[in-house]
C-alpha cells in the first residue's frame, strides 16, 4: 500500500493530529507539539500511521494537515509552507508545490544573497548539516538547500553564521 491508501484506512489518524497543536485564526501559525524531525528545511513535526502488519511508519504533519483539506498527497509534491514556519500545520498557510517553489519561496523571503535563518533551531540544524558534509560536497549540499555557496562554505569554515552555536 502506499502512503495515501494507509492514511486513508488509519481512521483514528485526524483525532491523533489533532491533539498535537492548538487551532487558532487563519492568519496565526499552528504550531505542531508533538514529535518532530530535523532536515535542511527545517524542524516539522511528524504523525505515526498504522501500517499493519508491518512497523507504523511516519508522515510530516504539515504534509498531512495539507492532505485533509486537499484529499490529495502527491508523491511529486512539497507541502510548502507560505509563512516560512516548518513547524506550522495551519493548512491555510500551506500549498503542494515542488521541491524547487519551496526553494524560490524561501530565496525570495530572505534575499538572493542575504539569506538569514528563519529561527535558531532551523539555522542549527542546516549547521551540522553542513558542518557534517565533506569539502567537495558542499556544493550540491548548497543547492540542495537552496542558498548560494559562499554562505554554506562561510558557515563550513567559520566566517558566516558564527553566533548560530550547535
Ligand atoms: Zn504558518
Amino acid at each position: 500500500m502506499n502512503m495515501l491508501e494507509l492514511i486513508q484506512q488509519d481512521t483514528g489518524m485526524v483525532n491523533r493530529f489533532n491533539k498535537f497543536f492548538d487551532r487558532g485564526d487563519i492568519e496565526e501559525c499552528w504550531l505542531w507539539k508533538g514529535a518532530c524531525k530535523i532536515d535542511p528545511l527545517g524542524r516539522y513535526g511528524i504523525i505515526t500511521v498504522a501500517n499493519p502488519p508491518h512497523r507504523r511508519k511516519h508522515v510530516a504533519a504539515h504534509r498531512f494537515s495539507l492532505y485533509v483539506v486537499t484529499g490529495i498527497l502527491p508523491d511529486d509534491k512539497q507541502a510548502c509552507h507560505k509563512c516560512n514556519n516548518p513547524s506550522c500545520v495551519n493548512p491555510h498557510h500551506l500549498y503542494w508545490g515542488t521541491y524547487h517553489d519551496n526553494v524560490m519561496d524561501r530565496r525570495n523571503k530572505w534575499g538572493k544573497d542575504k539569506l538569514l535563518y528563519n529561527n535558531i533551531d532551523e539555522a542549527r540544524s542546516i549547521k551540522m548539516l553542513v558542518m557534517g558534509t565533506r569539502r567537495k560536497d558542499l556544493d550540491s549540499l548548497a543547492k540542495k538547500l537552496g542558498i548560494s555557496f559562499g554562505t554554506v562554505n562561510g558557515i563550513k569554515y567559520g566566517t558566516a553564521w558564527k553566533d548560530v552555536v550547535i
